[in-house]
């Protein structure tokens, strides 16, 4: 019998959440505000995905440098300040950025681009700003790089964003979709650029400008917060659940199997709202979707990323929270200092710094040693200008396969055939980073979640047309960094 047949007049619909990053939290709070009861199967031992937090030598660190930007929408703002109260801090940001190799303020300041660019590199930006106009347009089908370059110039796109995309994504910019662009480069043109560090002046700024929320326990705090909310409203959470197969009854999703250990369990629901990544539901249905979805499945790829946690034997390594390391020559993309996100004073004597490796499976930093990383860290710091002059006591990692969706030019195509299909699925919904291939930020999680339970009817059905309305507003989503 199903989940459907066995509901009486009156009762919530029930959903089963696959997955508890933001997405799948946020959703099951949501929900159980009145619309449905809820359980939530999460492999991981605890919540939050991977903006998830935990703790090395007393320091509360991150999956890579993560902050709750301000600019979030208002509802999932307001919610994420009554959850967190007073251990919600609003910080300045005071990020390093590596360009013509000086050190400059990240995000950009006028004053400070002014002063501390090297004059040639600074000259050759107004040129580009000036010769726009007669610039010559890139020819043929557009890519990452040939919108680029027709908006920003080659200044700004050879010594800045082709080499951190390359370094991101391990692609050459020209093999890398118009799409990157759209959702990653909130700047399209060097006027646009100025405008934003002029909002950056004292006075000309708002409230929030060059600020950012972040919690003192870790920005994985912002999860915890939500899922002991959505608990309080009758959420259920298993952790340690495997899901292991999606079943299916020709285009209705039937039940979810979970593994726990040796135990499986089958879980029947009106509704699976799932935030797992979309390749491994496919990989996870029983019976296989037709080749051309399979097939599509397997060409979609998501970067990984290996988190190196250097422990250091010091109250303060900088005072800045994060470095941005666009150059080729070192292949860490940004190096954050946990401490000083929440402006945490102790443990006296030990700071950390992440740094964020892009790298996949099978590459030669995946199987490499914590050791050998830490050693190879520390050199590449040394040759920023960073030497590590004190002690370091040791070095942990952590890796992470689904750290950001590869928008290679063939991925748009791939992608749709996958997300058609599991549209067409009856009592299922996919959604949130991993499932619908979204380059985005945890507010953006956030706001794909509420979408979804807003969606829900009262008889336990999706509205498809309220769904595809949503769909239409997260394209306009902007990842922050
Ligand atoms: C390096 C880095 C820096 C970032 N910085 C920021 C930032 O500064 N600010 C910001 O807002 N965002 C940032 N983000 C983005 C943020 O991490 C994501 O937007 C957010 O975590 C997405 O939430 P999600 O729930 O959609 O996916 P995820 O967080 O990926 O959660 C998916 C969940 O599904 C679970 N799952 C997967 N497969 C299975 C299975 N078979 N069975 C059971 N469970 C499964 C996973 O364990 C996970 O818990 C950053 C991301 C990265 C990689």
């Amino acid at each position: 019998m199903t989940a459907q047949s066995q509901k009486k007049a009156g009762d919530l619909p029930r959903v089963t959440v696959l997955g508890a990053g933001p997405a799948g939290i946020a959703a099951a709070y949501a929900l159980t505000k009145g619309k449905a009861k809820v359980e939530v199967l999460e492999r991981a031992k605890v919540a939050g995905g991977n903006s998830t937090s935990f703790q090395i030598d007393g320091i509360w660190c991150d999956y890579g440098s993560h902050r709750f930007h301000p600019v979030a929408d208002e509802n999932v703002l307001a919610d994420v300040k009554a959850l967190l109260g007073d251990d919600l801090l609003l910080q300045p940001r005071h990020g390093r950025i590596r360009l013509g190799g000086r050190w400059i303020h990240f995000p950009l300041k006028l004053q400070d681009a002014i002063l501390r660019l090297p004059p040639a590199f600074a000259a050759s930006l107004i040129g580009d700003m000036a010769l726009k106009r007669f610039r010559r347009r890139s020819q043929g089908p557009k890519s990452f790089s040939s919108v680029l370059y027709d908006g920003l110039g080659p200044t700004i796109s050879e010594n800045f964003y082709f080499p951190y995309v390359k370094k991101l994504w391990g692609l050459d910019p020209d093999r890398l979709a118009v799409m990157l662009a759209e959702r990653r480069v909130s700047g399209s043109s060097i006027g646009k650029i100025l405008g934003k560090m002029m909002k950056m002046l004292p006075g000309m700024r708002g409230a929030t400008t060059g600020r950012f929320y972040y919690p003192k326990k870790g920005f994985g705090q912002i999860s915890q917060a939500m899922v002991a909310a959505a608990e309080g409203q009758g959420a259920e959470f298993r952790f340690g659940a495997d899901i292991v197969r999606i079943e299916r009854d020709g285009t209705r999703v039937a039940a979810v199997v979970t593994r726990e250990g040796r135990t499986e369990t089958r879980h029947e629901a009106d509704q699976v709202y799932s935030t797992i990544p979309l390749t491994t539901v496919v990989r996870l249905m029983d019976p296989p979707p037709p080749p051309e979805v399979l097939m599509a499945a397997q060409s979609i790829r998501f970067r990984g990323m290996i988190l190196v946690y250097l422990i250091l034997e010091a109250d303060r390594f900088t005072e800045y929270d994060a470095h941005y390391f666009p150059e080729l020559s070192i292949p860490i993309s940004r190096m954050s200092e946990p401490k000083n996100y929440s402006s945490a004073t102790g443990p006296k004597g030990r700071t950390i710094l992440c740094a964020e490796l892009p790298c996949d499976p099978g590459e030669k930093w995946w199987d490499m040693s914590d050791e050998e990383l830490g050693k190879h860290y520390c050199a590449w710091l040394g040759n920023l200008g960073l030497p590590v002059t004190m002690p370091v006591i040791r070095c942990e990692t952590r890796r992470i396969a689904h750290a950001y969706p590869v928008y290679d030019l063939d991925y748009q195509r791939h992608f749709e055939t996958v997300d058609n299909w599991l549209l067409g699925l009856d009592g299922f919904l996919s959604f949130g980073r991993q499932g619908l291939f979204a380059h985005d930020n945890t507010h953006h999680a956030f706001a794909m979640a509420y979408a979804a339970a807003d969606s829900l009817t009262a008889g336990g059905d999706v509205d498809r047309t309220a769904w595809a309305a949503h769909r239409h507003e997260f394209e306009s989503h902007r990842v922050e960094d």
